[in-house]
């Protein structure tokens, strides 16, 4: 018998059928005399929708309300399994984030979980009731205020529970069979990965391989938690995240990520001094705008450009904070690129192998892809650039790192 944490996505939990669907798979667990803790995410759709209604009213609109309102997708599915798994003779019981509780960091948006409550659900699966627990919900210490884990954060609900319940594992339940070197919807000749390693998995989830919250994978090797991806819909072998040691082959390039959530802004004509890098980045990071890749060109009469990435959903608060600096910051104009998409390569091949960069420019040059800013860290090299050229840039990648399927 084993403790297992069973997360569904929001394509998994799309409609009723589909929730009547999670509820056989969760009672064929329960019947092979598991225990288990069951996590969803919203419907699909929903939560974009939520988002962008507090877009709408206000770009610039109060974080604590967000929570408030995008959390919400979740209150609906969890409540709609829980009576889904009843419906079929299995003992279920919904939690929202905050009756556990899920007590996060103050960052709402984005917020860190610090700790979970586990005794009395591990007290209830004892006793053979199912948890059907709310992702992407926690509870801010203090204020007491729902707060959300940032965009898939469900992953990282998964993740934290099954830290918490210590559980033999943490199968993650979606709309593809697996983790893929690319996302398999833009590649068809994608390959299926049985293994990843914890330290790929985690540069490709943060360079924008979506079907991992990049804190989800961050905590799971931190917390030795065993993460399986696997199918809702088809009963397929998923794709396991391991220790590095446990992977035999080592290709240089391992998978291939997109992230289309990128903004480019430019700072014209900046004086290039002392602290000036500090000034433009301090403000935004205190406002909790994440800056990703950043260059700074070579300074002519005393004046510079710099250029950076900012997470898209960010770009008017970093804007509105730059505008409002302009006059302290001195420089001759601001301008903002949401057009972009930021392509990585990563592999753990790449620690001892020279030359994947150059692949990567080589391939891009022959199809006529300009390279607008690159960075590169131990295990990865990316590139922005113009989101039109999106698929066509990862698919000319995939087949120049020899990872196309036969
Ligand atoms: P869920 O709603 O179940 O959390 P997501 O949409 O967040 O699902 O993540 C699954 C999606 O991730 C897939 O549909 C696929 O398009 C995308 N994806 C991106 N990169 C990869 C990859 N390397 N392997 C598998 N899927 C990927
Ligand atoms: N519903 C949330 C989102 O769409 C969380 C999740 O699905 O993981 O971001
Ligand atoms: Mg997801």
């Amino acid at each position: 018998m084993a403790r297992i944490v069973m997360k569904f996505g929001g394509t998994s939990v799309a409609d009723l059928d589909r929730i009547r669907n999670v509820a056989v798979r969760v009672k064929r667990e329960v019947d092979a005399g598991h225990q288990v803790a069951v996590v969803v995410s919203a419907m699909s759709g929903t939560t974009n929708q939520l988002v962008k209604w507090c877009q709408e009213l206000s770009p610039l609109h109060d974080a604590r309300e967000y929570d408030v309102v995008v959390a919400t997708g979740e209150q609906v599915t969890v409540g709609l399994t829980a009576i889904a798994l009843q419906a079929i003779g299995v003992e279920a019981r919904s939690w929202q984030g905050w009756q556990i509780p899920i007590v996060t960091d103050h960052a709402h948006g984005k917020a860190r979980v610090d700790r979970i409550e586990g005794d009395e659900l591990i007290r209830r699966m004892e006793q053979g009731q199912v948890p059907v627990v709310a992702g992407f919900q926690g509870i801010e210490p203090g204020r007491n205020r729902i707060t959300t884990l940032g965009r898939g954060g469900s992953d990282l609900s998964a993740v934290a529970l099954a830290a918490a319940l210590k559980a033999d594992r943490c199968d993650i339940y979606t709309d593809v069979d697996g983790i893929y070197t690319t996302d398999p919807r833009i590649v068809p000749r994608a390959r299926k990965l049985d293994r990843i390693s914890y330290e790929e998995m985690l540069e490709l989830a943060s360079v924008g391989a979506k079907v991992l919250q990049t804190r989800s994978v961050e905590l799971a090797m931190k917390a030795r938690v065993r993460v399986q991806v696997l199918s809702s819909f088809e009963d397929k072998p998923g794709s396991l995240v391991v220790d590095e040691d446990e992977i035999m082959e080592k290709p240089i390039v391992s998978g291939i990520a997109y992230s289309r959530d990128e903004a480019k802004v430019t700072l014209r004509r900046v004086p290039d001094r002392p602290g000036v890098a500090a000034r433009i980045f301090g403000p935004l990071s205190d406002a909790n705008v994440n800056v990703d890749m950043i260059v700074q060109n070579i300074g002519e009469d005393g004046n510079t450009d710099m250029t950076f990435t900012v997470n898209r959903a960010d770009l008017p608060r970093a804007q509105d904070i730059l505008e409002k600096a302009k006059a302290e910051l001195n420089y001759g104009a601001l301008i903002a690129d949401p057009d972009v998409t930021k392509i990585s390569v990563v592999g753990i091949g790449m620690r001892t192998h020279a030359g994947v960069a150059s692949t990567m420019f080589k391939a891009l040059s022959e199809k006529g892809i300009n390279i607008q800013v690159i960075s590169t860290s131990e295990i990865k090299v990316s590139v922005l650039v113009a989101a039109d050229y999106t698929e066509l840039a990862v698919r000319a990648l995939h087949t120049a790192y020899g990872l196309d399927a036969p």
